[in-house]
C-alpha cells in the first residue's frame, strides 16, 4: 500500500518529488523516468510528491502539466499525490519538540533573507552560512514573523559522532561520514520554517514526506547533494529513517548549463507539441 509504513529492508520504495514551478523539462523527465524505471525493475513503488512550499511560485497549472506530461511519458505513479501544501501546519508541529530540547532559536533576519534559505537550490548557490547573529536568543522573545533556525552545534552535541548515509550515485558512491566541522562551515544554523506564514525549509518537509512515505531509495538530481547531510542530520534528531540515496548527473544543455524548469526551451510540453513521441524522450536522456 503506498503511502503505509515500510521496512525498507522489504520493500523498495521512490519517488519524484518536483516542485511545480514551471513546466516539466527534460532533466526532470530523465529523474522521473530514472526513479519509476528503478522501481518498477526491482518490483517496488514509484510515488509522486509535489513539493509545492513555495505558494508564491507554485501554480496548480504548473502541477497539472507535470501530470499531464509524466502520463504522456508512460510514468505511473503508486497511490495519490501528496501535496505538501496541505501539510504546513503540520510540519511546523512537528518541529516544536526540537524548540523543547534547545535546539531552535528565532531569528528575525530580513525577509528577503529568509526566503533565499527556504527555497529549493540553484546551482551554483551554496548555503549561506549564517554568521549567528541571533543564536543567544531564547524561545521566550520570538515574535510573530520570526523565523526559527536550527542551533547547529547544540544538534550535533545531541546526535553524537556517527551521522553517516549511503550514497549509490555515480560521482559520490559510498558511505558519507558527516563531520562536525564540515557541518559547520558548510551548513550553519539552517532556517527550518517561518510560523504565521506557514513556511517550511524544502529540505525539512522533504525529510518529514521522505519518512511518512517509507521512501528506502531517494532518486534525485546531483544538484541536491549538498542538501543531504542537512537532511540526515534533521533525520536523527526527529527520529526518522534515514535512506538510501541516489544523485544522478544533470541533464545539461548544449552549452553545459543545467537545465532549469524556467528554460521552457527544453519542456517536455514544447517536444510534445512538435510531434516526439515518449520514446523520443526517453532516447534524448539516454533511458
Ligand atoms: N522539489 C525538489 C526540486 O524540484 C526535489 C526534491 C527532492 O527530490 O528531494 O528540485
Amino acid at each position: 500500500m503506498a503511502g503505509g509504513a515500510v521496512s525498507p529492508l522489504t520493500m523498495f520504495r521512490t519517488r519524484f518529488a518536483p516542485s511545480p514551478t514551471g513546466p516539466l523539462h527534460l532533466g526532470h523527465a530523465y529523474s522521473a523516468i530514472l526513479a519509476h524505471d528503478r522501481a518498477r525493475a526491482v518490483g517496488g513503488e514509484f510515488l509522486l510528491r509535489m513539493e509545492d512550499t513555495d505558494l508564491e511560485r507554485c501554480r496548480p497549472e504548473w502541477e497539472a502539466q507535470i501530470v499531464d506530461d509524466l502520463t504522456w511519458l508512460g510514468v505511473e505513479w503508486d497511490g495519490p499525490i501528496l501535496r505538501q501544501s496541505d501539510k504546513l501546519a503540520d510540519y511546523n508541529a512537528r518541529i516544536e519538540p526540537l524548540a523543547a530540547q534547545g535546539l531552535l532559536y528565532p531569528c528575525s533576519c530580513t525577509r528577503a533573507d529568509i526566503r533565499a534559505a527556504l527555497s529549493a537550490p540553484q546551482e551554483g548557490v551554496a548555503f549561506a552560512v549564517y554568521p549567528g547573529t541571533c543564536r543567544g536568543r531564547g524561545m521566550e522573545t520570538r515574535h510573530p514573523g520570526d523565523a526559527l533556525r536550527l542551533n547547529l552545534v547544540a544538534a550535533l552535541d545531541v546526535i553524537g559522532a556517527d551521522v553517516t548515509f549511503t550514497e549509490t550515485g555515480p560521482s559520490h558512491a559510498g558511505t558519507h561520514h558527516i563531520d562536525r566541522a564540515n557541518a559547520l562551515a558548510q551548513i550553519g544554523d539552517v532556517v527550518l520554517s517561518r510560523k504565521g506564514e506557514e513556511i517550511v525549509a524544502y529540505f525539512l518537509a522533504s525529510a518529514f514526506d521522505d519518512a511518512d512515505q517509507g521512501v528506502s531509495h531517494v532518486i534525485r538530481g546531483e544538484d541536491l547533494f549538498d542538501f543531504t547531510p542537512v537532511q540526515v542530520i534533521l533525520q536523527r534528531l526527529l527520529d526518522l529513517p534515514t535512506p538510501t540515496y541516489h544523485h544522478h548527473p544533470l541533464i545539461r544543455d548544449d552549452q553545459g548549463k543545467r537545465l532549469a524548469k524556467r528554460d521552457d526551451a527544453r519542456a517536455i510540453a514544447r517536444y510534445r507539441a512538435e510531434g516526439a513521441t515518449p520514446q523520443d524522450i526517453r532516447r534524448m536522456v539516454g533511458l
